[in-house]
């Protein structure tokens, strides 16, 4: 999939290309099927709303949800995120109550529960990590109490690379009356996700980030708390019945998703579900830590790239974040980008990690499986070349 031509593009925390059969799924859908879903009673349009249906089978299957009502659609992490923020946390949450994330959190795990916690009077509270980028989990488990009644960490840092192992934290949470919102959009593309193993009674991803396309995502949610998880936009096909005054609304997860939803970008999911099994996360697994391996080892060698995070290559799921000397990130992307490397510098929508690491920004390369060894070799050369040019 060479579709950057040149370019060494290691910027798939950002988003991910996208394979020929997502594509002509895509494309097979506005070229021939473009009709509307849950709508029509033509034969096309039962067909594609059959379609459309199946990969929420496809998704369910994928994260091992009981029920293909526990998956509702969204246009991204990000919107998963602000439903269950604003459709569980705003009814669930009281003056008193606590919420916890980390500080390694992206901020649209961040911004919605600050908004949340003003609205409602509850307390945002913000855990630690260790010097390895993982969860503090001495504070974690200060921090949770009988107050404490959401709990929402990321699977795997966008910045940092670090996985977390939620099965423990979610007994501790349970144990706390609390419950646990998983964002998994780092994820996706490289561990398989097992909503039941977790015990996650919430969990967020984006297609975009896994070889589907942008503008599509998925919010997992346990039966019981999506029945209790209000609605954010209302309209069309999420109701039930309409009088003049009133309006009840249908059960999840369609009373999620008001209005003609982004059908394209479902059955683009559909087909990257399917890619990435094609692929098999075991294959997956073993070319991302080979990159990474090869990019940690080669960074180690230039004295004055600082890594964050683990030193340990088989910590970071496809994410390394680093620094060369005191050049800044930017100039460090622009030099890469140059010499035909494409890496993201900034604050990576996680500036409270960025004030815990002690910087304002960070280099962040991101790897694909579909990366090869001679890209990070290129990258490689490009810091080496900053370091001879700035430091
Ligand atoms: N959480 C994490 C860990 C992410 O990396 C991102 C995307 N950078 C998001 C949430 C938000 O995803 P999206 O922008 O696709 O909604």
């Amino acid at each position: 999939m060479t579709v950057y031509n040149q370019l060494a593009y290691l910027d798939n925390a950002a988003t991910t290309p996208m394979p020929d059969a997502v594509l002509e799924v895509i494309d097979n859908y506005y070229q021939k099927q473009k009709v509307n879903v849950h709508r029509g009673m033509y034969m096309l349009a039962n067909e594609v709303t059959q379609q459309y249906e199946q990969v929420r089978q496809q998704v369910a299957d994928f994260i091992h949800a009981p029920d293909v009502a526990d998956i509702v659609f969204t246009s991204g992490a990000t919107d998963a995120l602000n439903l269950v923020a604003f459709g569980y946390g705003m009814t669930h949450l009281h003056a008193g109550d606590e919420i916890i994330i980390s500080v390694m959190e992206h901020h649209s795990n961040l911004v919605p529960w600050q908004q949340v916690a003003k609205i409602t009077g509850s307390k945002l509270r913000v855990v630690d990590i260790t010097t390895d980028g993982r969860i503090d989990m001495i504070s974690l488990q200060k921090m949770l109490n009988k107050h404490t009644k959401i709990v929402s960490l990321t699977l795997v840092s966008n910045v940092l690379g670090t996985y977390t192992d939620m099965h423990p934290i979610a007994k501790l949470v349970h144990e706390a009356g609390a419950v646990l919102l998983v964002d998994a959009a780092q994820a996706v593309a490289h561990i398989p996700i097992d909503v039941q193993a977790i015990e996650a009674d919430f969990l967020a991803f984006s297609g975009h980030k896994m070889f589907g396309p942008t503008g599509v995502g998925v919010l997992y949610g346990r039966a019981d708390l999506l029945a209790e998880t209000n609605p954010t936009r209302f309209g069309g096909e999420m109701i039930d019945q309409v009088t003049k005054t009133t309006a009840t609304f249908q059960p999840a997860p369609l009373k999620f998703e008001a209005g003609t939803p982004n059908i394209a970008g479902v059955l683009g999911l559909g087909a990257a579900i399917k890619y990435i099994y094609q692929k098999s996360y075991q294959t997956i697994a073993q070319i991302d830590h080979e990159l990474i391996d090869h990019l940690m080892t080669g960074l180690a060698q230039i004295p004055a790239v600082t890594v964050y995070g683990s030193p340990i290559a088989s910590d970071h799921q496809g994410v390394v974040s680093f620094n060369v000397d005191n050049v800044h990130a930017h100039d460090v992307a622009t030099i890469l980008d140059s010499a035909g490397v494409a890496v993201r510098s900034g604050h990576h929508c996680a500036e409270p990690l960025m004030h815990f690491l002690g910087t304002e920004s960070v280099v962040r390369v991101s790897v694909s499986f579909e990366n090869k060894l001679s890209e990070i070799d290129k990258l490689l050369a490009g810091v080496r070349q900053v370091k001879e040019l700035l430091t």
